[in-house]
């Protein structure tokens, strides 16, 4: 290094050293200040002001940002959620105390994933850090190493994953492994379900590109090596910090992936923040068999937790079904809408506990009564475990917690519900709660300072010693005076005085002329000209009392603080729980009020593969549509209604229909009433949408290939159980490609497997719905609509049976499409329904029913241009057959019999 440089710029550096690829925050005085590159990106990106100043080691002028210190809470997160990992380096000792340059070092680094501050995220979300652990399938030890890559793609196919969330701020930890022949897609599907801020992976799987790049479409990927040799040490790791003997509590035994990426997530996340993270104290293993698979395309195209528009979740199914009254309720809300059940039975328990609530309006509304008291305990919790608490959250943790035991208990005196009852009794079994409520509401003040460092707290007559520190300090001057006339009292000199000076502190100044009448227990401390200065053991000791006293008031109150904070952190298991219970609690209550407040009805669910909904609607469009929704009823089985096919005008309300299904499916799978007057559905196991058309410009893909990825992925993926929405399918190529794509498609569902696949196929290939005939689960649907001159009325009603016609420019009128282009379109339409191909191909495979217009056509063809191989142009009809000049030159009515026998003779002999 730089011999000229500062000790502080040499603190930097070695900061900088440790951490390479984070942006140092460094503390000076009252500045986080940056150096160097850092300085011109947090200069660019907070657009604050780049200077510079001294110089850096090759001598230059050192580029400077910086930020005041109490700003980091605006400033931080705008760089978090932009990517950037920043590491804070503190001052670590009173820059009033150091004696030279003030000790620094880095006292955590902030990623997007281990960010714990509330101002990073919402309340409404988790905040996950995902790590990913993964092999080639049937290979076990180490994590598979970096393959080449053109056999990436093929490995990928058998690969086997670990994967853990962590949320650090609610110390919530999920694990899971699975291994599958689309294990990749399972992974991507998990991303975009569990939507985590930042994914670490090792390095052999960071080395594969292909996934390092699917991974970076949805989320910040870094590279993260635990340091273990063996895989089999991260369950050592695990079991030691957790303090238990086996992994088999938390369902991971043995699950050497899951396991592994369990150890990475929390690794990082100590080594980030650089503690012991005690309030993750337990790992929850999940499995995805439990739950209805939504990948990332049709999260997105059902709007589930989002809207495609902005991202923002407005118009999104959770928006109109979320008025938790709890952060804890509307993170779980979204988890439940993200990952509906399989289990008929589990899903059930859920629902009567919503149909209890539903029906018991004055227990509902006591319970979202209390609830409404309940602050984000779960993150609170976090916080007092972490260490990062004040007093307000203390405060607040208490408010939340008081509203436990009449929630718990107005539930246990009314609740019948299963789900209910197991909520109250897990409540219940929490016997400090009601300590600890006492114990803060003892302690703490009710508004106390946001620092904890300053006093003013703890209550008065929670501590005899702190009451007396305080007494002291704000005593002190009666206590002074008191003392003053008791010592002139006793020593009858009535001038005597107690003063105060900085250097020589409390004295009692006697004149030199009462010097004779001085007590003997003064002791002498300074002579002045005329008077003598003394102190007495009992002022020294008050002295030193009040002196300290308020810095020790200071002092005492912190450490009372922690000391109530490290009795909560005891029980942090409990109180997580506690929150947990509570988030079910909320969801349960707001599906209830949803219900009542919707209209929505219990649905049914069964085992078998029959769907059938009775004036389903919408949830979310049935509240913008402005003349009101129209209902619907969509019947499927596996005999004889597998596969509708929807045929209508654009806009008459294809996709809101088959959305609407869907979404039914989930909400009734999530536990939740549903949009009808009457539902029974056959647990779906997978959603599959291939709707609409939007350009995946991010990944450099078309539209059209885009449509083909997600149309392969549904081919190969989709069971019996699966529901298939498929709007437009081949709508990106050529007509005879798409409708070529189009048939095929369907028929391939329909014939896969024994049964086929339920499905919902909404086209503008009216020609399609011939396949009703030939394959014997095809259904034809429509959607009504009434035309009124040149008018189209959309009726938006479902009906059986096809259309003929897609109305396009019908709708292009209704846009606002020049009258003139309206015209011409028209003109064209007309030509090529008098062509009239694709019908023709129909025609063609469904020979029976069109056959006798079909073998007209071709006769005629044939008798007036047999060279011209079947082509149907105008300009071919008119040139004339030789055959057809002599034709048209006979006059029939001159003719005898005979005459006309030989002539039909001759004209035969013509046409060779
Ligand atoms: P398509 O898929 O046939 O082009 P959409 O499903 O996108 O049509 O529906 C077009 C619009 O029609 C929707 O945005 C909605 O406003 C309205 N709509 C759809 N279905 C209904 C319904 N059942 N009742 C009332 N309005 C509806």
């Amino acid at each position: 290094m730089n011999d000229q440089m500062t000790p502080a710029m040499r603190q930097y550096y070695e900061a900088k050293e440790t951490y390479p690829d984070a942006l140092i925050f460094f503390r000076m005085g009252d500045f986080y200040e940056s150096f160097g590159e850092d300085a011109k990106t947090i200069a660019k990106e907070l657009e604050i002001t780049l200077t510079a100043r001294g110089k850096d080691r090759a001598g230059e002028r050192m580029p400077l940002a910086g930020i005041p210190y109490h700003a980091i809470d605006t400033y931080l997160p705008r760089l978090i959620n932009k990517g950037y990992k920043v590491a804070i380096c503190e001052q670590l000792e009173d820059p009033k105390q150091a004696k030279g340059v003030v000790k620094r070092g880095v006292v955590r680094v902030v990623t997007p994933g281990t960010a714990i501050d509330s101002s990073m995220f919402s309340d409404a979300s988790n905040n996950y850090l995902m790590a990913v652990a993964g092999r080639e399938a049937g290979k076990a030890g180490k994590t598979g190493k970096g393959e080449e890559k053109e056999k990436e793609k093929e490995k990928e196919k058998e690969m086997e994953f670990g994967v853990s969330f962590l949320d650090i701020s609610t110390g919530e930890f999920l694990t899971t492994q699975f291994r599958d022949s689309d294990s990749f897609e399972k992974l991507l599907s998990e991303i975009a379900r569990m939507h985590p801020a930042e994914c670490i992976l090792p390095p052999s799987l960071y080395g594969n590109s292909r996934l390092l790049a699917r991974l970076r479409e949805q989320t910040i990927v870094q590279e993260f090596a635990p340091g273990l040799s063996e895989l089999a040490e991260a369950g050592e790791k695990l079991k030691t910090h957790f303090k238990v003997a086996t992994l088999e509590g938390m369902g991971c035994e043995g699950m050497e992936l899951a396991v592994y990426s369990a150890w990475a997530a929390l690794e990082y996340a100590k080594t980030t923040q650089m503690r012991d993270l005690a309030h993750i104290n337990t790992l929850r293993t999940y499995s995805n068999s439990e739950f209805m698979i939504l990948d990332s395309v049709t999260l997105r195209n059902l709007e589930i937790a989002k809207n495609v528009r902005d991202d923002g979740d407005e118009n999104s199914l959770f928006r109109i079904l979320n008025s938790t009254r709890t952060p804890m309720g509307s993170r779980t809300l979204k988890k439940w809408l993200l990952k509906p059940l399989l289990s008929v039975e589990k899903a059930n328990l859920r629902l009567d506990a919503v149909e209890e609530l539903a029906g018991d309006a004055l227990l509902r509304y006591d319970l979202r009564d209390w609830l409404s008291d309940v602050r984000d305990i779960e993150r609170l919790v976090g916080r007092v475990v972490y260490g990062n608490s004040n007093a307000r959250d203390l405060v607040a943790l208490k408010k939340s917690l008081a509203a436990v035991p009449p929630i718990r208990d107005c539930l246990r005196e009314k609740a019948g519900a299963g789900l209910l009852e197991e909520c109250a009794e897990e409540l219940a079994a929490f016997s400090e709660l009601e300590t600890l409520v006492d114990l803060i509401e003892n302690a703490i003040g009710e508004e106390p300072p946001v620092s904890v460092r300053e006093g003013g707290m703890i209550k008065q007559g929670y501590s005899a010693e702190l009451d007396e520190l305080r007494d002291i300090a704000s005593n002190s001057k009666q206590w002074i005076a008191a003392f003053q006339q008791k010592e002139r009292d006793r020593s009858g000199i009535k001038s005597l005085k107690v003063g105060y000076n900085r250097v020589f502190g409390y004295y009692i100044e006697v004149t030199n002329a009462n010097n004779a009448q001085v007590p003997d227990d003064y002791i002498r401390k300074q002579t002045m000209a005329n008077a003598e200065r003394f102190f007495t053991p009992e002022l020294k000791e008050k002295e030193s009392l009040i002196l300290t006293a308020n810095e020790k008031a200071v002092a005492l109150e912190y450490e009372i603080f922690t000391e109530i904070t490290r009795t909560l952190a005891a029980c942090s298991k409990e109180l997580q729980k506690t929150a947990e219970r509570i988030g079910t609690l909320d969801v349960l209550a707001n599906l209830a009020e949803a219900a009542e407040n919707n209209n929505y009805v219990r649905p049914q669910l069964t085992e078998d593969c029959k769907i059938l909904i009775r004036d389903g609607r919408h949830p979310v469009v049935e509240n913008t549509v402005p003349g009101g929704f129209v209902p619907n009823d969509t019947e499927m089985d596996c005999k004889e209604k597998q596969f509708l096919l929807v045929t209508g005008p654009n806009m008459a309300g294809k996709s809101t229909y088959m959305r609407q299904t869907a979404l039914i499916a989930i909400m009734a799978q999530a536990g939740s009433f549903v949009p009808a007057s009457h539902a029974s559905i056959g647990v779906v196991d997978q959603v599959f949408t291939r709707i609409g058309a939007f350009d995946d410009l991010a990944s450099g893909q078309s539209t059209f290939m885009v449509e083909m990825v997600e149309l392969a992925n549904i081919l190969n993926n989709a069971s019996p159980k699966s529901l298939v929405l498929l709007d437009e399918i081949g709508r990106g190529t050529s007509t005879y490609d798409g409708y070529s794509i189009a048939k095929a498609v369907v028929e391939y569902l329909h014939n896969r497997g024994k049964v086929g696949v339920r499905a919902l196929f909404a086209t503008h290939y009216h020609q399609l719905t011939a396949l009703e005939e030939k394959l014997k689960r095809v259904k034809n649907y429509h959607i009504a609509v009434k035309e009124e001159g040149h008018e189209l009325v959309f009726l938006r009603k479902i009906v059986p049976g096809a259309t003929d016609r897609s109305y396009g420019i019908h709708v292009a009128r209704l846009a606002g499409v020049p009258e003139k282009v309206i015209d011409r379109a028209n003109e064209i339409l007309k030509e090529l329904e008098r062509e009239n191909l694709l019908e023709e191909a129909e025609e063609g495979e469904n020979g029976k029913r069109k056959k006798g217009k079909a073998a007209t056509r071709y006769t005629q063809m044939m008798l007036f241009d047999p060279g011209s191989g079947g082509g149907g142009s105008q300009a071919q009809a008119n040139r004339q057959s030789p055959v057809e000049v002599a034709l048209k030159r006979l006059n029939v009515d001159e003719m005898t019999p005979l005459e006309a026998l030989n002539k039909l003779h001759e004209l035969k002999k013509m046409l060779g």
